[in-house]
Parts: C-alpha cells; structure tokens; sequence
C-alpha cells in the first residue's frame, strides 16, 4: 500500500483545520465543539485532496470526518445539478443516519442531499435526483438500480466514500461496489472507511483508489473499552424472566435488546410489551416505512427498548443508547462487537449484558478471545438463572450437568455440545 501514515491523537480545534466560517458555524450550530482524533487526522488530509484509506469504528465521529470536506467541497460549486459527492452504506438505516448528519453540519446551506436505498419507492428517488441533488448516499443496490435506468447521473462526482466497507463486503456486496465505482469518473477523490482493513478491503483500495494515505484509528475510542460487559448462564427457558428483571432492575435509559431471528423478535416484542409501554421492535422483514418510523421514535426517545436482529441494529447511532442485552448471544464475535458498539458512543459509559445457554459456552469463549477480556459474571438478587438441581449426580459434581432438564442429544454424525460450567 502506497504513503501510510498514522492518524493517532492530533489535538486541534476545528478553527485549525482549515474550515470556512459557513463550516465553522454549522459546526458551532452541532454543538460540536473539538474535533475527534478521527475528524483532525482526515479532515485536512481530505481537504487536500488525498485519497484516504480511514480504519475507523461508528461512534469516532467518521461521518462527520467525511462529511466536512465533502461540504467544503461544494462551497464553490453551484448547487442542485448532477450529484458531486456519492456515499455508499451497507444498510438503509446508516444511510439515513450518514444523510441526517450531512444535513445537520449543511445547517443554513442550501445542499441537497437524497438516500436512494431499497424498501422506498425508486419513483420517488428519480422525482428527487431530477430536480438537482448535490451529495447522494445509498445502498450498493439500489445506486446500482439507478445507474440501470440512467437516473442517477454521475459524470459530476468529484468524491466517493466508501462508509464501512468491511461490513458491505461481509454481505456480498463486492460485485455491486465494483460496478459502481467503474462508473464513477476519474479524476476523483475516494475514500474508503472500515472498522477494519482484512485482505479483501485492501484489494479495493489497491485498485480502485489513488495511492491513498492510511490513516489508523482503530485503537481510538474503541467502543468495548468504555462498556461494562457481563454474561448470564442462564437456561432458555428463563431468558425472558431473566430479561424482565433486568429490565426493571436497570431502567436503562435507552436500551437495544437483540435476538438472533426475525420470529424470535417479533415474539419478544409481543411479550415484552406486556409489561412495558415504550418499546418497539426493527427487522429485515418489516417495511422500510415502518423501520423508518420506529428507528425516528427511537431516536426521539419515545421508544426506550428496541429489540432488534443483526442486520438492522448494527450501525444504529443513537447517543442515549445505556443497554445492550444480547437476548440470543450473536453468531459471529465481530457481530458482538458491533452490537456492544451501539452503546457508550463518544466515550461515554454504557453496559452490556449477554445471555448465554448452557450449550454456548465456546461462543462466550471466542467473544472473550476476540475482544481480549473477560466477561463478568452477572447476578440478579433472589432470581436463579438456571433450574436447580434436582437430583444429586453421582459422577461429576458439575452442576451443570445436573439440570432437571438433560441436555438434549447431539444430532447424528455431531460432537455433543459440552455445556459451561462458569456462571453457576
Ligand atoms: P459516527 O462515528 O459518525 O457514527 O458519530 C458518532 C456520533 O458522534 C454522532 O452522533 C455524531 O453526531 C457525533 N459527533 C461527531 N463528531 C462530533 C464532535 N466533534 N463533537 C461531538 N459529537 C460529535
């Protein structure tokens, strides 16, 4: 990779970072009143024109680094033709939130700026693009169904970004991406940001980007540092118990429960909201108008509980986000990263809780062995998380072994799930 250089903790104001007053009011008009390490290692390197390659997490302030020099940008341009700055997202939820805070830091300027995901009507997407649009940020998808009907037009583009291009990797985005970027004119400015640079990233920056600066942030703020993070043992059966007592032991500010399946989902929605009133749930199933609305209650705090699947609640941005209680332990350790990333935005403290079955003790390992820590173990007062012993064994004296309910059997040709003990 060409020029490398390490974006650590560069200490400036954001009046030395070479920002208009029309900038710098806006930014006044955020409340935003130093930049992160993140925002003053990019934003002059992007001002200048650099292709970056950015290792940064949500909740650094990345949007913001990207979004400065983009509306920088197009201070001298005229405004509302063909768009001038592209932004591709993996999800519709972090394209609306990477649109929302465009527009927050545009405050007073006439920028336009259109999402252009799936779940929408496109006619409405093609009305907005003909009537000029100044930045657009969209889903790989949905930019590729537009560049299909020669709606989205992007021989003005002078900068690209890339917004967690790890994640639209994961998800097979790679062919799309790569589509679009060949449509995409050079000269132009690209920037690529990831939580993290595995090989197959690397592979697009080396191709697609102009010998571009590295700049390494991922040991700023890194989410899990600031987050007290416990795990239950506890028996499937009790999880919803459990999750009640927790519930009303913490009256968490703002908190993100998250299950593993669409079903398991809607069902605790359904029985959580027996019990307390301001709380929602957000999947993959539901109608972008839908998830639209409840993510907006959610971040106006009129829903305090989202309980939600992978695929939405990674990404999600809200600062009041106090709790996050994985309901079903996640599948992969870097999801449970990401969801555990929800809470304690911009340093500041939040704490996240994980069942955790008796069968899923590797799973507990692997997450501990990824984030480097240990988990503690959580406790609530006059509440057993798992069923008593019944009957005394004769052999181990493991009590987890001695549940009333034996564990279930392996299925054929499979290695019989040994059940943790810790926790116990
Ligand atoms: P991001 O990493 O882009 O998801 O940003 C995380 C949150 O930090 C968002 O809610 C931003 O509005 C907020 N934010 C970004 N930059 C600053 C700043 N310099 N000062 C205070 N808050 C900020």
């Amino acid at each position: 990779m060409p020029e490398s250089s390490i974006g650590s903790t560069e200490t400036k104001k954001f009046d030395a970072l070479g920002l208009s007053p029309e900038m710098l009011a806006s930014l006044a008009h955020a409340e935003y009143e130093n930049p992160t390490p993140v925002q003053a290692g990019l934003i002059p390197r992007a001002l200048a024109g650099a292709d970056i390659l950015g290792q940064a997490r949500t909740g650094t302030g990345k949007t913001a680094a990207f979004a400065i020099p983009i509306l920088e940008l197009l201070k001298s341009h005229k405004r509302g033709g063909t768009p001038r700055a592209l932004i591709l997202t993996p999800t519709r939820e972090l394209a609306v939130q990477v649109r929302d805070e465009i527009d927050k830091l545009a405050y007073g300027r006439r920028i336009a700026s259109v999402t252009l995901h799936g779940g929408k009507p496109i006619r409405g997407q093609i009305d907005k693009l003909n009537r000029g649009i100044d930045i657009a940020v969209g889903t790989p998808g949905r930019l590729l169904d537009h560049l299909g009907r020669g709606s989205l037009d992007t021989r003005n583009l002078q900068t690209v970004v890339l917004d967690e291009a790890d994640r639209m990797l994961d998800i097979g985005f790679r062919p799309d991406i790569e589509k679009i970027l060949r449509r995409c004119p050079q000269p132009r400015q690209t920037m690529l940001l990831s939580a993290t640079v595995p090989p197959p990233v690397q592979r697009l920056a080396y191709r697609y980007m102009r010998e571009p600066v590295m700049l390494d942030f991922s040991s700023e703020s890194k989410a899990s540092d600031t987050i007290d993070q416990y795990y239950f043992t506890v028996d499937v059966e009790r999880k919803f118990d459990l999750l009640v007592r927790l519930l009303e032991r913490e009256q968490p500010e703002q908190a993100i429960v998250f299950c593993r399946t669409r079903r398991g989902t809607d069902r605790l929605c359904r029985k959580l909201s027996k019990k307390f009133p301001a709380m929602d749930c957000i999947h993959g199933d539901m109608q972008q108008r839908v998830r639209d609305r409840v993510m907006k209650q959610f971040r106006t705090k009129q829903v305090r509980i989202l309980i939600a699947t992978d695929v939405v609640g990674r990404g999600i941005d809200v600062s009041g986000i106090s709790h996050i209680i994985n309901f079903d332990i996640p599948q992969s350790s870097d999801d449970y990263v990401h969801r555990v990333g929800r809470a304690g935005r911009m340093g500041r403290q939040g704490v996240a809780y994980s069942f955790v079955t008796p069968e899923e003790g590797e799973e507990l390992t692997r997450i501990e062995m990824l984030i480097n820590k240990l988990l503690k173990r959580g406790e609530i007062e006059g509440f057993q998380t798992v069923a008593p012993v019944v009957a005394p064994t004769t052999d181990s004296g493991d009590r987890s072994q001695s549940d009333s309910e034996p564990p279930k059997p392996a299925p054929p040709g499979q290695r019989p799930r040994r059940r943790h003990r810790r926790g116990l």
